[in-house]
């Protein structure tokens, strides 16, 4: 099953970036690393002597962002719930 690619944050077309759609100007506000600062960041990591390779540090990071992101949305769904479900014993309580 092929994924649908979702407009990202104005809405505007541009082009395909990890299954999102983004225009250039949304694009520029990422703060994207040039190449050369990937590079850059390779040999530094690796100079520090860190467990991790860079890749596998970048990995991690990313599924904490993706476990965060879960958390964070569960949480705010159960509090939208809440609010409905009180809102509803007002209006029953009220008449
Ligand atoms: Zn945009």
């Amino acid at each position: 099953m092929q994924q649908i690619p979702q407009y990202f944050n104005c809405g505007a077309d541009g082009s395909d970036m990890f299954g999102y759609i983004i225009c250039n100007s949304c694009k520029s506000k990422l703060g994207l690393f040039t190449e050369a600062t990937i590079a850059k960041n390779i040999t530094n990591y690796k100079e520090s002597s860190k467990k991790l390779s860079y890749e596998d540090e970048i990995k991690r990071r990313l599924d904490f962002v993706e476990k965060d992101y879960i958390k964070k949305n569960l949480k705010l769904k159960y509090i939208l719930e809440q609010v409905k479900k009180n809102k509803l014993m007002i209006i029953l309580k009220n008449g």
